[in-house]
């Protein structure tokens, strides 16, 4: 079990549906990354934070305002509590931490261990119980907090694990950082020191490797320096300034650039997008991908079983999906839409019907991704249904608590909506997941991505879309 060479490091990370460990794309993909690890057999464990009160449960009143509740889940029912323990030192007070295993089995039965962190034991203060309770939650210091117990804690809880040879450190998008922190301290006690030094920089910058999720400013973290200096207990790295501080702050972007040997960006226009943010860093791309047997519908999985026996083993093999006679796609989507649609019914009776045109919208709400676009003319939209043929639009997608911008976007679809309610319908689902998910996008016929470039990192639903012969547009 400790024979694993590389460690996955990331904030959120999304296994199954009873467990609200991710709020979006990133932790989806951190997901998919583990489940294929563990069909091909790569010797990795994955590293991240509880969030035993979830991203959040979100309600939707009828204007389409949006209201948060905190996600009651059993810890238990899911993972299983390890006996060890460590601590990390925060603002001067010693903090305990403990992990929770999840198993994610591949097709070969070879397993990827994940170890979920848990400040809430009874040894912790209030305050520090609940610093794995939310993500992306609470305030600077709260998330700066929960930077120092994935980086630091996650290579403590891996050593106290029995971890001893990992060689490459995986930090997926900069909040697991400060990992970088802990190894470069390793190699100073190695050497017998009690500072670090820039041959510490050498080796870890060997260990680690970097992927950057998003060209939006507001996705990387900054920290005051006073902030970062007090919360971790020191200030000594602050001096090295190439490494550690730009403009007074503490980055956990620059961090990770730094202390990374390879760095990629996930899409050939978002490395050249990085490129331009973060000048003088070496950038290479690597297109994000979904874990395809996760994301495909039962029928699909049945057509392919029979058509490309071998697929799951053989991602690529897909590409013969082209002999497959278009009758046999075709039933294989309607048994999708037809699922789709009974559960839209159900749970909205808004009365869609299977034969009309279906389109589809699910992602995190938030203004770059302009969820609302489609509803820019309601008058020409009624035309079109009218003098061209009917259409259904089908909704999802949860706003970041703090982001207003992405409430405005859910209203002004609900507001469309009513505009559009004797003709057209349209349904927003409530609390988006990885279950909604897997219902929606196989059963509409055309998926909507129409985010504002270049913003948007690389979608994956449309890949999801894909792989079930959905089109997308
Ligand atoms: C795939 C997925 C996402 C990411 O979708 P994008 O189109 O890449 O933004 C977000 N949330 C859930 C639940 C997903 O399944």
């Amino acid at each position: 079990m400790n024979d694993r060479s590389i460690a996955y490091f990331s904030m959120e990370i999304a296994l199954e549906g009873g467990m609200p460990t991710f709020s979006g794309g990133l932790g989806v993909l951190a997901g998919d990354m583990i489940r294929s690890a563990a069909d091909l057999k790569v010797p990795m464990v994955g590293v991240s934070l509880l969030h035993r009160k979830g991203y959040f449960y979100q309600r939707l009143d009828a204007s389409g305002l949006q209201h948060e509740e905190t996600v009651e889940w059993s810890i238990d029912d899911f993972l299983e509590e390890m006996s060890n323990r460590v601590s990390v030192n925060l603002d001067g007070r010693n903090v305990l931490i403990r992990c929770w295993k999840y198993e994610v089995t591949g097709i070969g039965d070879f397993e990827v261990p994940v170890y979920f962190l848990d400040t809430d034991v009874p040894e912790n203060s209030e305050w520090d119980r609940t610093l794995t309770h939310f993500l992306y939650g609470g305030d600077q210091r709260y998330r700066l907090c929960q930077g120092v117990i994935l980086g630091i804690g996650g290579v403590r809880i891996l050593r106290a694990l029995g971890y001893e040879d990992i060689e490459r450190f995986h930090m997926n998008e900069g909040h697991s950082s400060l990992l970088t922190l802990e190894l470069l301290d390793e190699e100073a006690r190695k050497a017998g020191r009690n500072s670090i030094s820039h041959s510490d920089v050498e080796v870890v910058r060997k260990k680690c490797v970097f992927t950057t999720h998003t060209p939006v400013q507001a996705g990387h973290d900054q920290f005051p320096i006073d902030l970062a200096s007090r919360v971790l207990g020191r200030g000594d790295v602050f001096e090295m300034k190439d490494v550690f501080c730009c403009d007074n702050l503490l980055n956990m972007t620059y961090l990770a650039l730094n202390l990374s040997h390879y760095v990629n960006g996930v899409a050939k226009k978002h490395s050249e997008v990085s490129r331009l943010m973060f000048a003088g860093y070496v950038i290479d791309a690597i297109t994000n991908g979904v874990h395809a047997a996760t994301w495909m519908s039962k029928p699909f999985q049945k057509l392919y079983d029979r058509h490309i026996p071998g697929w799951r083993q053989d991602n690529f093999s897909l590409r013969y999906s082209l002999k497959i006679p278009k009758e046999e796609v075709w039933g294989a989507h309607t048994q999708a839409k037809k699922e789709l649609i009974q559960y839209v019914n159900r749970q909205t009776n808004i009365g869609m019907d299977i034969d009309i045109f279906t389109i589809g919208f699910a992602r995190r709400a938030t203004a770059y991704k302009r969820g609302d676009l489609f509803f820019t003319d309601i008058e020409r939209l009624k035309s079109i249904s009218s003098k061209i043929g009917l259409f259904q639009v089908i909704y999802a997608g949860k706003a970041h608590p703090q982001d207003q911008g992405g409430k405005e976007v859910i209203k002004k679809i609900f507001e469309a909506k009513k505009l559009l309610s004797d003709r057209i319908k349209v349904a927003y689902l409530e609390n988006y997941d990885i279950e909604l998910a897997k219902v929606i996008i196989p059963g509409v016929d055309v998926w909507l991505n129409t985010p504002q470039p270049p913003l948007e990192a690389s979608g994956t639903s449309g890949m999801k879309a894909a792989v079930n012969g959905v089109s997308l547009v």
